[in-house]
């Protein structure tokens, strides 16, 4: 819904939205179909944290699934999440990959040479969360690198860090409106009523979720559903879209029996309903 009237480009995404912007699929679909998704992220102590994404990005309907981790930590990763394959490289072929999602639980460590390696040689969808963004915050030159359509996904303190602080939520959606049409980028201010910010100048609110979802991982679920949908083929504008509207109706259904007692591997399990709570 557009508001008339007003001297903005703020849009309100409601269920009406989301259908047609949905990837239809046939009966003779086949896996590759569904996108090779490859997470990097995890170290030390944080191996939840890629977890929870990669298990969110196979939930959202991903065909195949790479964890990128560190080589200390494969038994982590192939114990914790069966369906996903490993690798350890340094550079990783990235060749066949559909769309990479890049900083749950990764900290900032030695990891700059790893991130300018992906965004010089990969752009066919990135999705950049937590301490990627953190990198960035730290090496600003790296802002002029992403590639058109990479998706940022930073809570408000992450956004804080990218561009300094703001006085108000105002002069932030300012901000991030200028950044994602400046650099040709998709930045997705998450909190609530999340704020797509396109690069065409467009600012897109989300109309669900609730308060429950402020718990730990429920961000790398956010990041695992957005990389999965582009994935699967959706333009970088739908798979935000449908990412953040999938993610906060997980967040309303599950929050119906868990309450307080939600946690991020919920919203992770009750993605399959909000496909059928859609239709
Ligand atoms: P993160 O801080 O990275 O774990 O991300 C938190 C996730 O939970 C984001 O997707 C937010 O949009 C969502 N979230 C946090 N607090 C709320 C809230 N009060 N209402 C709706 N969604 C929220
Ligand atoms: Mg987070």
């Amino acid at each position: 819904e557009v508001y008339e009237g007003f001297d903005t480009d703020f849009y309100y995404i409601t269920r009406k939205d989301i259908p047609e912007k949905h990837h239809r699929f046939g009966r003779f679909s086949h896996k590759g179909d569904f996108g090779k998704v490859m997470l990097m992220g995890g170290s030390l102590g944080k191996m939840g944290a890629i977890l929870l994404t990669g298990k969110s990005a196979l939930r959202t309907g991903s065909g195949l699934l790479q964890l990128n981790i560190d080589k200390d930590q494969n038994l982590i990763a192939q114990v914790g999440l069966t369906e996903a394959m490993t690798t350890v490289d340094e550079k990783p072929d990235l060749s066949g990959i559909d769309a990479l999602g890049i900083g749950p639980g990764w900290g900032t460590e030695n990891r700059l040479e790893k991130l300018e390696y992906v965004l010089e040689n990969f752009s066919r969808g990135i999705v950049l969360d937590a301490d990627a963004l953190n990198l960035i915050s730290k090496n600003e030159k790296l802002l002029l690198k992403l590639p058109a359509n990479t998706i940022l996904t930073p809570h408000l303190k992450e956004f804080d860090r990218l561009v300094g602080s703001s006085e108000n939520q105002l002069e932030r959606w300012q901000k991030a409106k200028e950044l994602a049409m400046e650099l040709r980028i998709i930045i997705v201010l998450k909190g609530a009523n999340t704020l797509i910010n396109l690069p065409d100048g467009r600012q897109l609110f989300n109309s669900t979720g609730n308060h429950y979802m402020a718990t730990a991982g429920s961000g790398d679920v956010l990041t695992g559903m957005i990389t999965s949908f582009l994935g699967q083929g959706y333009s970088p504008e739908n798979a935000a879209i449908c990412g953040v509207y999938h993610h906060g109706l997980a967040g309303e259904i599950a929050s119906k029996s868990k309450r307080r007692g939600l946690i991020a591997g919920d919203l992770i399990q009750t993605i399959p309903d909000t496909y059928i709570e859609l239709g």
